[in-house]
């Protein structure tokens, strides 16, 4: 279905349509079925399947409705800073002809600019539950004037112990019935579902079952290396496929931290994303890579949630997530919006495991890939005596590769 067929206020299309979007995504086709109505909603779909703008559209397609009357002022709270600042983005976008103002608010900023956005008065206010409750307790945010509300990822609000804030900020909101409130989610765990059923009008229930859970139109690879000259594979690929840009993932942040490093030794202009570093330091890193001003970035599963390019070429897992639920998160970063892209894994020892549990997850062998003798580079953050070892070690290695092979295929 094409957003030209829903009957939606036409400087709403057009917002829309400059953004680039078509065809509604399954997702934003469910949702905006119930809640343009006016209808709650609890919506379960994977990540990139389009949630921001199936409860952004039904915002501003509702206020518009409510134009001559009273604006319907509307309340999105989102687990993160990160999470907070893209939602904002993207309302601005759809909102260019619209004129509605918006704005964010979240902790570790000064309050000075955000009480300055309050008193100007907001349609839209983004948030993370801590500020927003500080702001409403301080008397600044009044949260008895939202008419709609959206709960964004859920699953991870609550995972972060964010449900007592949340719980007091719905107690400060007008009663359910005079809101119109949507849930958003990956996963409809317990206590989103309580929560629906608590402080929502019998929302409808959407759940957008994924055909498979990778994305067909990521080409995966795997290859079989042993853990000390990982290194040397991946730089052999990267220097090999020379991706536009790539987000490696590691479990740990000091192994970010050292192969980011690494990877400039060597010549090649890359970043770390870890969760210690401050805030501002790491939406600016997502920022500049976003625009292509490094083309790696190295980073850890919960640094890098909430961070979305539409043209990533490639993902290489240089270690394999201990969550295979992780390996879909990282991959699906890929392939976004109907593009295409890659994803590479390294497998070293002691990761068998982990590699079963992804394969029989996703339903399927991921293809190996025989690295041989000239796929590995030399890392020239080493040592001279380590270089020469490392010459030794990778003819061993192709030698392993071709068992694993035999193996699986
Ligand atoms: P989710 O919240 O479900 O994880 P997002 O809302 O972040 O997903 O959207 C994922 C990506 O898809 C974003 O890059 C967004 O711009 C893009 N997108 C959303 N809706 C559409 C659409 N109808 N057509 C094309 N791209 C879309
Ligand atoms: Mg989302």
């Amino acid at each position: 279905m094409k957003f030209d067929e829903l009957k939606l206020e036409p400087r709403l299309l057009r917002g829309i349509a400059n953004r680039g979007y078509k065809e509604l995504t399954a997702v934003q086709e469910q949702t905006l079925a119930k809640t343009l109505q006016g209808m709650d909603v609890a919506v379960q779909s994977q990540t990139g399947t389009g949630k921001t703008a199936a409860f952004l559209i039904t915002l501003f397609e509702r206020m518009s409705y409510n134009r001559t009357s009273k604006r319907k002022k509307a309340l999105i709270i989102v687990p993160t800073r990160e999470l907070a600042v893209q939602i904002e983005k993207e309302a601005r976008l759809l909102n260019r002809h619209l004129g509605y103002a918006i704005g964010s608010f979240y902790g570790g900023v000064g309050y000075e600019r955000q009480l300055n956005l309050l008193k100007k008065g907001l349609d839209i206010v983004i948030g993370t539950p801590g500020r927003l409750l500080d702001l409403s307790k301080r008397g600044h945010l009044k949260l008895k004037d939202i008419r709609t509300l959206v709960i964004d990822e859920a699953d991870r609000l609550f995972d972060m112990g964010f449900l007592p804030d949340i719980k007091r900020i719905l107690y400060r909101m007008p009663p359910r019935n005079a809101r119109q409130n949507m849930l958003f989610s990956a996963t409809l765990n317990r206590i989103s579902r309580r929560i629906a059923s608590e402080h929502m009008n019998r929302p409808e229930l959407i759940e957008v079952t994924p055909e498979r859970l990778t994305v067909d139109t990521i080409l995966q690879e795997l290859y079989h290396v042993k853990s000390h000259i990982k290194m040397n594979l991946m730089l052999g690929i990267l220097k090999a496929q020379a991706p536009q840009n790539a987000l490696i993932f590691t479990n740990m942040r000091h192994v970010a931290f050292r192969l980011a490093k690494k990877l400039q030794q060597n010549g090649l202009h890359s970043r770390h994303l870890t969760g210690d570093l401050p805030q501002s330091r790491r939406l600016k890193i997502m920022d500049d890579f976003k625009a292509g001003k490094f083309a790696l970035l190295v980073a850890t599963d919960v640094a890098a949630r909430g961070l979305h390019i539409d043209d990533l070429e490639m993902v290489i897992n240089y270690d394999l997530p201990q969550d295979c639920e992780n390996y879909v998160h990282r991959i699906g970063r890929t392939a976004r919006a109907g593009n295409s892209g890659k994803a590479i894994s390294l497998a070293s020892e002691g990761t068998a495991d982990h590699l079963e549990a992804i394969e029989s997850f996703i339903g399927m062998k991921i293809p190996v890939q025989t690295a041989n003798d000239d796929l590995f580079a030399t890392d020239m953050s080493l040592e001279l005596s380590s270089r020469k070892r490392f010459r030794n070690d990778r003819q061993k290695n192709s030698r392993i590769n071709s068992r694993f092979k035999n193996n699986y295929n």
